[in-house]
């Protein structure tokens, strides 16, 4: 067995924990809604290991969650009787992160307190929140299964290191005891608790108990006069329990009892995101395959949005029991951006990892899920703009502007669809936006390009860049110009891959104007082909002599149409690989 010892915490943790307490000072209330989560996640553990090993409920089989003060003492408890965690876990898992992303995301950080915090809230701080409000904490607790002398103490004042110490604890699972900082008193007082816990952890789906109190009289002054007074009243604790929260998760109520406020509350809960999300969907879906479906789509993208490892935002749940938080089988890698909750019927409450790929079930909830973000974003587009004398709903009122936020935030990483979900293409490139020669703004969907095609227009013009104004201002546009042809203009780093998969939109090709002979069709007229060819017919001495000084450099010299003002442009053949996609390709160092 261990003795008393000091350790040190990771360097990221100290830094984090420096931060914590100075930034998320304005939001000082969240560590109650991180340590009752931290408490709720040991008792889903809990049910979870019980599942294959009944014995660790011990003599308590009914999970709960007490939060109490003790005024004089200025503590705040947490208790849960979860899964505890052995010394080892305690100093692991109390004295390092383990998230992926760390050190980038250190390195994200400003400086500047307002986006920070954003950011620490993204990680999710987690446990070291209750430095905001605490000098000291001290952790007391008891892995299930393992007997009572081998309870750990772990303290801490949250700045270089942390002790651990061996003790007895009957009780199986976890006390956090908040020693208050000066300025944080307020919370000594049950209906300031209460109020959080309501805002913040009512979607807990364990009772979350705190003990009833009682208003007192003070004691008379003067037992023998009356007129005398008496002296203060005050509150105090009645030794009952009762249970603060509804005790039911939020996902399993019905969506009529559900207010906007809880639904926004549960998706900062479960995504550590300070901003409410931009719309969500909550769905109990019936049929072969049933679950409960409660997604949301964010309103900003997180900071590892690009970190390939990041794991997926959907946790599952069967039949209420808590199964992986990350469940990235169950919504294409396109939509790695969604958050929420996803309850089966029926899955194997023992299901693996390796078992969710291969499993049928997850594969219709996994489609019934694409489906639904896909719809939700289409409404969201709908209504994203309407005509200023449209009448309109109130709730269709309050969507506008919405989609527009979200494509600036998400776009990209929704373009991977058209190369990843072949059965969904044609649905995902109804939702792309683009900027174009017609349009500043990345605001044309391929509908409206199409409804202003011209006559004779047979294909849907687009070209790839590195910004806006390298495309705006390309050689290869003149002759659209001059003809008055909308041209998409691409600069998203995905385009050029993703528009290789999309050749065609609603029966019309799409065209990259850089390459092959951009082919005008029908749009050139007589006089022009006539020109064209007289003109190469003219220059052929002189295409020969360009030939052969640039053989080295280029394939072929050829007289063009398209150019108005430019002497000449590049061009890449047709099926070759664009300019824009070789610089790419170089970037990446091939
Ligand atoms: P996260 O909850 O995202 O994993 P936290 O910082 O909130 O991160 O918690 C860190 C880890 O500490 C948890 O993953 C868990 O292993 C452990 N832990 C925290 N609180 C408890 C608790 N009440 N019971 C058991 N383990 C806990
Ligand atoms: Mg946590």
């Amino acid at each position: 067995t261990m003795s008393k010892q000091t350790l040190s915490f990771q360097t990221e943790v100290a830094q984090l924990l420096h931060l914590v307490t100075h930034s998320l000072y304005s939001n000082k209330d969240i560590f109650l809604r991180e340590l009752i989560s931290n408490a709720s996640d040991a008792c889903d553990k809990l049910r979870f290991e019980a599942l294959n090993n009944p014995a660790l409920y011990e003599d308590a089989p009914n999970l709960e969650i007490r939060v109490s003060f003790d005024p004089e003492a200025r503590t705040i408890t947490i208790t849960d009787n979860g899964v505890g965690m052995s010394a080892q876990e305690a100093i692991d898992h109390l004295g390092t992160i383990a998230k992926s992303g760390t050190k980038e995301f250190m390195n994200r950080l400003s400086g500047d307190q307002k986006q920070d915090a954003q950011l620490i809230g993204q990680f999710g701080v987690g446990f070291y929140s209750g430095f905001i409000v605490a000098d000291q904490i001290t952790v007391e607790s008891r892995r299930a299964g393992l007997p009572p002398e081998q309870g750990v103490r772990w303290t801490s004042r949250g700045t270089g290191d942390f002790e651990v110490e061996p003790i007895t604890r009957a009780q199986r699972g976890t006390s956090v005891i908040l020693h208050l900082r000066e300025d944080a008193q307020e919370y000594l007082n049950g209906w300031k608790l209460k109020s959080i816990i309501s805002k913040y952890s009512d979607h807990i789906g364990l009772p979350i108990l705190m003990e009833k109190e009682e208003w007192q009289d003070g004691a008379p002054i003067d037992p023998n006069d009356e007129k005398a007074g008496r002296h203060p009243g005050r509150m105090v604790k009645t030794g009952e329990w009762e249970t603060v929260n509804q005790a039911s998760a939020l996902w399993t109520r019905p969506k009529k009892d559900i207010t906007d406020e809880q639904y926004q509350e549960f998706y900062k809960a479960i995504s550590h995101d300070f901003e409410n999300p931009l719309a969500w969907t909550h769905n109990r879906v019936e049929g072969s395959t049933e679950y409960i479906q409660l997604l949301y789509i964010p309103a900003k993208a997180p900071f590892d949005l690009w970190n390939r490892d990041k794991k997926g935002g959907v946790r599952l749940y069967v039949k209420r029991v808590f199964i992986m938080d990350d469940a990235e089988a169950l919504l294409p890698g396109y939509l790695r951006f969604v958050k929420g909750v996803i309850d089966s019927a029926d899955l194997p409450l023992n299901v693996s990892r390796e078992l969710l790929q291969e499993s049928r079930d997850v594969r219709a909830i996994r489609e019934g899920n694409t489906r639904r973000i896909l719809s939700l974003l289409e409404d969201l587009a709908k209504h994203d703009k309407h005509a200023p004398d449209a009448e309109v709903s109130p709730e269709d009122k309050a969507k506008e502007g919405k989609y527009s936020q979200f494509y600036a935030e998400f776009g990209a990483v929704l373009k991977e669809g058209l190369g990843e979900d072949f059965a969904n293409r044609e649905r995902i490139a109804g939702l792309l936006r683009f900027a174009s020669t017609q349009s500043d703004t990345v605001s044309v969907s391929l509908a409206d390009y199409k409804a202003r095609m011209k006559e004779g227009q047979e294909a849907i013009y687009y070209i790839t860049a590195e910004n806006l104004n390298a495309a705006k201002n390309s050689p290869q546009l003149e002759i659209f110009k001059k003809k008055g042809i909308e041209v998409l203009l691409m600069t998203d780093r995905v385009d050029e891959w993703a528009l290789g998969y999309l050749t065609e939109f609603d029966g019309t090709p799409l065209q990259s104007v850089a390459k092959g002979a951009a082919d005008l069709g029908k749009l050139q007229d007589e006089a022009e082909k006539k020109a064209a060819e007289e003109a190469a017919e003219a220059f052929k001495p002189l295409l020969a002599k360009l030939k052969e000084a640039l053989k080295n450099e280029v394939e072929d010299v050829r007289v063009s149409t398209r150019l108005v003002d430019s002497p000449a442009c590049l061009v890449v053949k047709e099926g070759g690989m664009s300019t824009q996609m070789a610089r790419l390709l170089k970037q990446m160092g091939q």
